[in-house]
């Protein structure tokens, strides 16, 4: 495909009210500096991480489906191939480094591929273009069955995946959404009680 980050843009302030992190430090008995180092650690190492594996549960999806498909092509050859746990997985990686020139473009290897995208704050357009991507992998390892339309069955796979995510979001998001920060600390509360010191020690 020739020139997209997950829209998890922080809201204004990503800190909790002040009253929030007071309850949450004395519910879960810590300190106000120990909750300030695993806020920063998640909105300073793992958000940007988050914000850069476009499509994710997509990606892995289609990752799981093409390690299926490949352990049972090495079963058909080699009834004797056990496929354990031990065995490495395909890979789909995803890098900011596309050929010049291209938006996005894909290259497929016996055990993995590598998506190249040139990174953008246009969102929506790299999500298109990785999806796109993804139908090319899908369909060079013979996951999904092919034809001479290789460009057009990429962007209907294109589609496919980002409308039905598209749905999902307009429809299905509020399912997932809280009240506000107090469902939340209820919830851990009511479903994840706190442990004593002993079992403290014992689970750590
Ligand atoms: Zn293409």
């Amino acid at each position: 495909m020739s020139e997209t980050a997950e829209p998890v843009s922080p809201a204004p302030s990503n800190m909790p009210n002040s009253r929030t992190i007071s309850d949450l430090c004395e519910k879960f008995n810590v300190s106000r500096a120990t909750y300030n180092h695993y806020h920063d650690y998640y909105h300073n190492s793992i958000l940007p991480r988050i914000r850069i594996n476009y499509l994710a549960h997509l990606v892995s999806s289609v990752e799981e489906l093409i390690d299926e498909k490949l352990k049972s092509d090495r079963q058909k050859i080699d009834p004797n191939f056990i496929s354990g746990d031990k065995a490495p997985k395909f890979f789909i990686i995803l890098r900011p480094d596309p050929p010049p020139g291209k938006y996005a473009a894909v290259e497929c290897f016996a055990k993995g591929a590598f998506i190249k995208y040139k990174p953008s704050k246009d969102f929506k357009r790299l999500r298109i273009f990785i999806a796109h991507e993804l139908g090319h992998v899908l369909r060079h390892y013979k996951v999904i069955q092919s034809s001479n339309l290789i460009e057009n069955h990429a962007n209907l796979f294109a589609f496919i995946a980002i409308h039905a995510k598209d749905r999902f979001y307009k429809t299905k998001i509020k399912d997932l959404l809280y009240d506000d920060e107090g469902h939340i600390l209820r919830t851990i509360e009511e479903n994840c009680p706190p442990i004593d010191g002993y079992r403290q020690m014992k689970n750590s």
